[in-house]
């Protein structure tokens, strides 16, 4: 049981009911049938199980009011053409080829989800709604997607703020044939095969079979000489360049919402949000934490140990920092105010690491001066490891 059943199936005709049958009068057919059809009547009669299983499939639905409601919705849906405004207008690239086969291929269920209630409305909506105007609000005001996009912004545009165009490419109707195909000055014409309904039916047991029209892919008009725009399918791809404006201070991974920049609505409706996810490429020298930019120095020993005034760049100028005598590595320095600075003024601080660094190599007169230096200096103050050590002898 599938959705593309209910499209396919005639539970109506199967029950031998009209399709305004009382519930009670479904509900006595079917169990006439059922009765006439079932298996243990019938012992070793493939016929008549088949047509036992036809029998409770279709009352499975026509019994169940909800899910007759459904079903009716979607038959009338493909019986009056919803199909073929679907796909030629209401957000889709107009006139694309579709075949429903293709639609509910992969959401078609197995005989597993029999009768699984979500199924078929899941896939309503995934299909009718998701183009921001579907056949059930096909007269009404549609708004219209919302459109994703990323931009990668140099580091310090994010700090600083930045506007820049962004190109953004989107399905849309051609402009030339109005989205119908058809070259300019023709019109398409009925389908002869379908005769323009989009769907052809056959015969087979006590199911009719309704199928998309293979001949004109269910729109129910065929092109006969093709618009040049868009080469008969009535959907091109538009290019528009918006200028966005990335605040001050925007971060790696953030998500700006532009509401009302998207896909323009349809009949009058609002248009979709645009949303634009934001990278930001490293720089060389500078990171962020919040607010907050890094930056780490290497200084000498002796700097450390002497103390010195440190000129640190900032991303507009610099700033001389003093480092106290005895400073040990991995100390942070701010620099106040010399952060990402908001809209509203306030701004966040540079922060400076010192990085003590150790020469691999040194001179014989600075490694005699270090010998020294050794001589004068107490040992590091390891006793709290010399004991654990000596534990181990
Ligand atoms: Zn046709
Ligand atoms: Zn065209």
């Amino acid at each position: 049981m599938s959705s593309k059943d209910w499209i396919e199936k005639d539970y109506y005709a199967a029950l031998g009911v009209e399709k305004s049958a009382s519930s009670d009068e479904i509900k006595k057919s079917y169990r006439k049938l059922a009765r006439e059809s079932h298996p243990d009547h019938n012992p070793g009669d493939p016929k008549a199980e088949e047509r036992f299983k036809t029998v409770s499939e279709a009352y499975a639905v026509l019994g169940d009011e909800k899910k007759r409601r459904e079903y009716d919705e979607m038959r009338s849906l493909f019986g009056s053409g919803a199909f073929r405004r679907n796909a030629r207008g209401a957000g889709q690239p107009g006139g694309m080829p579709f075949d429903v086969s293709d639609l509910f291929g992969g959401a078609a269920g197995g005989t597993d989800t029999r009768f699984g209630g979500g199924g078929f409305t899941d896939l309503f909506s995934s299909i009718f709604s998701g183009g921001g105007g579907g056949a059930a609000r096909a007269r009404g005001p549609a708004r219209g997607r919302d459109v994703e996009a990323e931009v990668a912004l140099d580091f310090e545009d994010a700090v600083r703020g930045v506007t820049l165009p962004l190109t953004l490419r989107a399905p849309g109707v051609c402009d030339t044939c109005h989205g119908n195909g058809a070259k300019p000055g023709t019109q398409p014409v009925a389908c002869p095969v379908c005769h323009g309904a989009g769907v052809t039916t056959r015969n087979q047991g006590s199911f009719s079979f309704s199928e998309p029209c293979r001949n004109c892919q269910g729109v129910g008009t065929i092109v006969e000489e093709k618009c040049p725009e868009c080469h008969g399918t009535g959907g091109v791809t538009k290019t528009r360049t918006l200028n966005v404006r990335f605040p001050a201070g925007v971060a790696d991974g953030q998500r700006i919402r532009l509401a009302g920049r998207g896909e323009p609505g349809e009949r009058g409706g609002p248009a979709g949000d645009l949303f634009v996810q934001v990278k930001v490429r490293p720089d060389e020298l500078f990171g962020r934490s919040g607010d907050d930019l890094t930056v780490t120095v290497p200084i000498t020993f002796a700097e450390a140990v002497l103390g010195t005034d440190l000129r640190v760049p900032t991303l507009d100028g610099t700033v001389t920092l003093r480092v106290p005598p005895g400073t040990p590595s991995g100390r942070v320095l701010r620099a106040r105010g010399k952060g990402v600075v908001r809209k509203d003024g306030r701004a966040g601080d540079l922060l400076v690491t010192l990085d003590v660094v150790v020469p691999a190599k040194v001179s014989d007169e600075a490694r005699a001066a270090l010998e020294a230096f050794a001589e004068q200096t107490p040992p590091a103050a390891r006793e709290h490891l010399d004991a654990r050590v000596r534990r181990f002898g």
